[in-house]
């Protein structure tokens, strides 16, 4: 093992900031540096940030979302339409949609997906809760908002075999052609998936 070349504490810092997505040891590193070299201007508020943050973050016990407010603030915004839940995987799904602004219905966030090979089943995700909001009225379409993955679509019918019956109308995305996308630079599920999902025109 190479011989450490900072103190403890730097050494934590880096180790942590590489269990992030999207930061490896090298980027860590890089990272930890760029905070050390801006101690007030960075550092300490972000150290700051992070701790008030970690305070006050909780899972909204009504859709799964991550949020300082519970309800979260989706749940509590009446200008939503109500009749529409869209279901996705995580918060990451959530914040896409958000951002697109793909959506005005509201959420529920499942927190994984159906993984035998993980370990993953029903129990493990918020299904149960779906099922029951659904239930409980005043939602008329769920629209079924999975990666288009195997374990993804797999979720996807057993959330579809478990509202059968329930009355409401179930929809998924349609995975089709990227806008701008060559036929020629798709991969061949999308590929698939847009074929299955044409339409009349
Ligand atoms: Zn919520």
């Amino acid at each position: 093992m190479a011989r450490s070349v900072v103190g403890p504490e730097i050494e934590r810092l880096i180790q942590l900031l590489a269990r992030l997505p999207g930061l490896g040891p090298r980027s860590a590193r890089r990272a930890a540096l760029a905070l050390l070299k801006k101690k007030e201007a960075l550092m300490q508020p972000l150290a700051k940030a992070m701790a008030e943050a970690a305070t006050a973050v909780s899972v909204c016990p009504v859709c799964g979302n991550v949020d300082t407010q519970s309800p979260c603030t989706i749940c509590r915004d009446e200008g939503r339409e109500q009749l529409v839940l869209v279901v996705v995987e995580d918060v990451g799904d959530l914040c896409a949609l958000e951002r697109a602004s793909a959506t005005r219905g509201r959420y529920h966030v499942l927190g994984g997906v159906l993984s035998p090979l993980d370990g993953i089943g029903p129990d493990d995700l918020n299904i149960t809760s779906l099922t029951g909001r659904v239930r409980e009225g005043g939602v008329s379409e769920v629209v079924l908002a999975m990666n288009a993955t195997v374990e993804g679509q797999t979720t996807a019918h057993y959330i579809t075999d478990q509202l059968a019956g329930s009355g409401v109308r179930v929809t998924r995305l349609a995975h089709g052609v990227p806008v701008g996308g060559e036929l020629d630079y798709l991969d061949d599920g999308t590929l698939t998936a847009a074929l299955k999902a044409r339409r009349a025109v």
